[in-house]
């Protein structure tokens, strides 16, 4: 059997958040960037992929599949997807190896499982393999750094009642004892069985990363996110040594090389690859082999994806939990995933699921 890939279409939607502002140390949000990639096919089934940005500049990447990799996949066979991918990679590799380059390649990888998942019928946490039935979530749908106190403790307390134990809260303000007391007082209205996590958004130096890293562990926090440069694996690893609280890495980290320097070394103890990132799910599940073998915990990063994550996370044992995020936005996909009681419900029409909607496409389409 083969699926000959017919022609291959991008769109580039950027879709406003319909909440307040969120803000990290580094960006503020007030649009998401997504661009579609449509392959068509002789078979009939159309798959769809996608990447995302909530910084602008996402139409580098759609530059990359109309200019280059679209002329790799078309004609081709569906099915030879890790071929694919390699001849996509080395279309253009002396222009871009990581970042926007990847990008566009993970958006097509997408839409190649699509297609390998529908000719199969399964969604694809079946096709993969099922490991559990059920996927916790985190949320991180709150703890936004320029939020007051008073913000805080009401995000995590409306959290917590909705069903989530594990909830997440930016770090980077500028004085670093500002964010001591921000994690002390939402762990004071939420007691001592709710998971906190923190996030730095890389802001911080290797000495503050040590002295308020190591303080952490005086609110029980389950994870500091990261907390420098992620090129910076040296440093990471100085920080792992030194603290308790572990170190978790992964959402702007493109190649599983650079994970293995992280996970080798002991630069990191909670791995949080993002499919979107590397190269597509075929990397993402090397990368997860490799924290396996290392016995690190998998929680991958995923902020407007769920869907894809959440079934990668139900087809791989050492996926702990999955982000949620940007919940407002949630009805930009056809057949959005959801939480229910902390866990999310997963998807059983076949395929990846990041397909957006018509309506989200003819609102929001740019260019
Ligand atoms: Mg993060």
């Amino acid at each position: 059997m083969s699926i000959t890939i017919t022609d291959v279409k991008t769109i580039l939607t950027r879709v406003p958040l319909n909440q307040r502002t969120i803000t990290d140390s580094q960006s503020t949000v007030t649009h998401v960037e997504f661009m579609q990639v449509v392959l068509q096919t002789d078979a009939g089934i159309t798959g769809y992929g996608m990447n995302w940005s909530y910084t602008p500049g996402l139409h580098a990447a759609q530059v990359m599949v109309d200019d280059h990799y679209a002329a790799v996949l078309k004609g081709q066979d569906a099915f030879l997807r890790k071929e694919l991918v390699r001849r996509m990679f080395f279309s253009n590799h002396f222009v871009g190896r990581v970042g926007a380059a990847r990008v566009g390649i993970a958006a097509c990888e997408f839409a190649l499982w699509d297609i390998a998942c529908k000719a199969a019928k399964l969604p694809l946490w079946k096709y993969l393999g099922v490991a559990k039935e059920r996927v916790k979530a985190y949320s991180t749908d709150g703890g936004w750094l320029t939020w007051s106190v008073d913000d805080l403790i009401r995000d995590a307390t409306r959290l917590v009642e909705r069903g989530f134990d594990a909830v997440k809260i930016k770090l980077g303000r500028p004085d670093p004892r500002e964010d001591y007391e921000r994690i002390k007082a939402v762990r004071q209205a939420v007691g001592p069985n709710v998971r906190i996590m923190t996030d730095v958004n890389c802001a911080w130096t290797l000495p503050i990363a040590k002295l308020w890293g190591s303080r952490l562990a005086d609110h029980d926090v389950f994870w500091l996110e990261e907390p420098m440069k992620p090129e910076d694996v040296r440093s990471h690893q100085l920080l792992a040594e030194a603290i308790t609280t572990p170190v978790a890495i992964g959402e702007t980290i493109f190649t599983r090389e650079a994970f293995r320097d992280y996970i080798v070394s002991g630069a990191c103890g909670i791995v949080q690859a993002d499919a979107t990132k590397l190269m597509g799910i075929d990397e993402w599940l090397e990368v997860a082999a490799l924290a396996a073998t290392y016995n690190l915990p998998l929680i991958p990063h995923t902020n407007v994806q769920q869907k894809l994550h959440v079934q990668l996370a139900a087809a791989t044992p050492t996926v702990m939990m999955v982000e949620h995020c940007y919940e407002s936005i949630e009805a930009i996909w056809e057949e959005p995933i959801t939480v229910k009681d902390g866990y999310y419900q997963l998807p059983q029409e076949p395929g990846v699921g990041l397909k957006l909607t018509d309506a989200t496409i003819a609102k929001y389409r740019v260019g």
